[in-house]
């Protein structure tokens, strides 16, 4: 029996001239995904993308597993195959969704034709193979309007399909297709959702990580390594580029009014990100920030770090409650590491009273107490880069 996996284009169906690249970063996409899967072809036809294995070696479930990630994809589901020939529909559908037929009690026939060669029309297919599996399931009723089971058969060009209902898949826009972010990375629990949000309408991710060793140990770096990692399996191959802060920081907390020594972190994180931004290609910071969560984060704070943005500062969660946040980093996997200890580069020299309504004037005052373009210069000589693949 021959069996593919089927996804339906969400939004970039209705991408009207963009949609054939749309496409086809969706497939390069795919294409990628699968590779340790088995070998598969990956086409698109009418608003459907098939994945078709080729030969046996190749893994169903796992290429299923694989394409519930991957973004573009609205609704996905596994179809058996059928010769176009009613007999041959009839005695699929029985057999391939034995399973669900089984357990229902209630179904109805969906049909699709596509193909109008077939000599059939849908709702004559719909109503013989329906009476068809009448005969096979009698323990089960027709119901038209609330039924526990839809059985869809699919006429089409090249076969005949016959799947259950579709799950929902991942949403979104092709990762690529919608450029290139830079994602600011901390090892907390905002910014791989931050990242994944943004992957999700169609960025694809390069990451900087601020680190200040030996305040910071190579435990808090790993842990940004492992988070990308959960974050890859949506948005592929992240390359993270880490800076290392530390005489920054000290000449922060040793020169600067230490209720804005927050703050001023913040804009030099931000000039150096936009740096890696331009090195790497990146046309957009993204941060996991959001309004009022900590004295950075106040709209007087953000004013301040956005005041040396040369570029868009996407903060996808900046109107998301904590609450909503943990559930979509329960949903991404990245909660149980988000919530290890290690030290970040925020928390260490914390003020003890942060000022929450930092003025611009203020905070360039401020700023100038230490030679900070120097400093950004010496920080910027020293990067480390990794490249960063769930599979
Ligand atoms: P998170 O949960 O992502 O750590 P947070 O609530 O702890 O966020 P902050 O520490 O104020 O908030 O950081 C706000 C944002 O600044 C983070 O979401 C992240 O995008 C960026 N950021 C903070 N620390 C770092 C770091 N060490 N390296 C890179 N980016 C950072
Ligand atoms: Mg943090």
């Amino acid at each position: 029996m021959r069996e593919v996996i089927l996804l339906k284009l969400g939004e970039i169906a209705l991408k009207g001239l963009n949609r054939r690249s749309f496409e086809d970063v969706l497939i390069k996409n795919i294409k990628r995904r699968l590779r340790d899967a088995g070998e598969f072809t990956v086409t698109s036809r009418q608003s459907t993308i098939y994945v078709e294995p080729l030969g046996d070696g190749t893994d169903m479930d796992l290429a299923e597993e694989r394409c519930a990630r991957v973004f573009g994809v609205v609704s996905y589901t596994r179809a058996g195959a059928a010769e176009k020939n009613l007999d041959k529909i009839q005695e699929q559908a029985a057999e391939y969704l034995r399973e669900e037929l089984e357990e229902a009690r209630s179904f109805k026939v969906e049909c699709r034709r596509s193909d109008k060669k077939f000599p059939y029309q849908s709702p004559e297919i719909s109503a013989q193979v329906g009476g068809y599996l009448l005969e096979r399931y009698p323990h089960l009723q027709v119901d038209v309007h609330h039924p526990d089971l839809e059985v869809r058969v699919e006429v089409r060009e090249q076969s005949a399909f016959v799947h259950a209902n579709a799950r929902p898949g991942a949403g979104g826009i092709p990762v690529g297709a919608g450029g290139k972010g830079l994602v600011l990375i901390s090892g907390g629990l905002d910014s791989p959702v931050a990242a994944w949000t943004m992957a999700k309408r169609g960025l694809a991710l390069t990451a900087v990580h601020f680190a200040s060793p030996p305040y910071t140990s190579e435990l808090a770096h790993d842990k940004v390594v492992r988070l990308l990692r959960k974050v890859s399996q949506y948005a592929g191959r992240i390359k993270l580029v880490t800076v290392e802060l530390t005489h920054l920081q000290e000449e922060i907390r040793d020169r600067c009014p230490e209720d804005l020594g927050t703050v001023i972190l913040r804009r030099y994180m931000l000039r150096a990100a936009q740096q890696v931004a331009e090195q790497e290609g990146c046309q957009c910071l993204i941060t996991g920030e959001s309004l009022g969560q900590v004295a950075s984060q106040t709209l007087q704070a953000i004013a301040c770090t956005d005041a040396v943005a040369e570029m868009p500062v996407f903060r996808p969660l900046i109107g998301a409650d904590k609450a909503e946040i943990v559930q979509l980093a329960r949903r991404i996997d990245t909660f149980d590491t988000s919530i290890e200890p290690y030290e970040d580069c925020c928390t260490i020299f914390t003020p003890r009273h942060p000022r929450t309504k930092p003025t611009l004037e203020m905070v360039e005052r401020g700023e100038q107490a230490i030679d900070g373009k120097m400093l950004l210069a010496e920080a910027m000589q020293n990067l480390q880069t990794a490249h960063i693949s769930a599979y």
